[in-house]
């Protein structure tokens, strides 16, 4: 069989019984509304306590994760599988393509179907944009992914988004001013769309080769949301309210003298940081190379490691919710 993407894979539930998320793949953030977003974001509350309260639970116990990664991942891998862990589940972890078939040729759907005879869910990143897609249509399980090349990296864009609602308590009424390679950045795609959904101001600060893709700007004023471009922070950083870094992503430039001229285009520094609102939050999906300057993270606004820890909660949440425990 072969499903439409984002089609449940839930065989005989009734259209009153499904949520969004059970059964479902999360392929793009454009696939959840306001409703979705609050629902998972409660669940990732209820996971942090019960974190914090004993660590772990049994709610996904006897399921099985596979972490099928083609690109290099810390966070994201690691906290999939700590995620499962903490619930009880287990995880098949493939980090190094090049020791699987896929070295012998085998396809992405062939791959796919293989380890969903032997797992109830399918974390995937891969380097082409839309193969998470491509591999929902194949897979009769739940696919989540974990970032396709410059598409997007969709829960990334929930873990940030809840950061900001936790940070800051709220969204609506926020000016948000996205810094560094908004071209190649996927995390940067997500978090975006998931903005357009709420009453925000949006900067987006590059260098004129790595602005916003025309189509993302596009959804964006289509939603309403004025988009300001700039290609200098001292430009937003008084009045943002969230300043989100990102890194100049060097593997996506084919000519390397192009990626030489801007990799070092932007450091948050101390004195930098000084222009910002008291109340401001400063993230980034991490990894840093030289965006934001070691000495900024004592400052109280930095949330980049309560933004990485955000991810596990999220994770925990969604996991839960596709395999319909939540
Ligand atoms: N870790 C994020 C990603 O996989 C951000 C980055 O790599 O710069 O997209």
């Amino acid at each position: 069989m072969v499903y439409k993407a984002n089609e449940p894979k839930i065989v005989g539930l009734t259209p009153d019984r499904q949520h969004s998320f059970y059964g479902r793949d999360i392929v793009s953030v454009k696939q959840f509304s306001r409703d979705d977003l609050g629902y998972i974001f409660g669940l990732a509350d209820e996971m942090r306590g019960i974190v914090k309260r004993v660590g772990a639970t049994d709610l996904l116990k006897g399921y099985v994760l596979a972490n099928l990664f083609y690109e290099p991942s810390t966070r994201t891998a690691s906290s999939f599988i700590a995620a499962m862990q903490r619930l009880g589940g287990a995880v098949i972890p493939i980090h190094g393509v090049q020791y699987s078939s896929v070295t012998k040729g085998e396809s992405l759907p062939d791959t796919i179907r293989t380890l969903e005879c032997y797992a109830d869910v399918i974390v995937l990143r891969h380097p082409e944009v839309g193969a998470s897609e491509v591999a929902a249509r194949y897979a009769n399980k739940p696919i989540i992914s974990a970032g396709d090349g410059v598409g997007e990296h969709p829960t990334q864009g929930l873990l940030d988004l809840y950061t900001i609602q936790t940070e800051l308590g709220h969204i609506d009424g926020l000016h948000v001013a996205m810094v560094g390679d908004l071209k190649n950045g996927r995390t940067v795609h997500s978090l975006s769309r998931l903005l357009r959904l709420y009453d925000t101001q949006l900067s987006f600060v590059s260098p004129n080769i790595l602005r916003l893709p025309v189509e993302i700007k596009g959804e964006l004023q289509a939603a309403g949301r004025p988009v300001f471009e700039t290609e200098k922070v001292e430009q937003v950083i008084e009045t943002a309210d969230i300043v989100y870094v990102t890194r100049v992503q060097k593997e996506r430039f084919a000519d390397l003298g192009e990626y030489e001229a801007v990799k070092n285009y932007y450091e948050i520094t101390p004195e930098l940081m000084k222009l910002a609102k008291k109340s401001m939050a400063l993230m980034h999906p991490l990894p840093r190379v030289g965006e934001i300057h070691y000495d900024v993270d004592a400052d109280p606004r930095a949330a980049y490691f309560r933004q990485m820890e955000n991810g596990m909660y999220i994770r925990m949440a969604l996991l839960a919710a596709v395999l319909g425990k939540a």
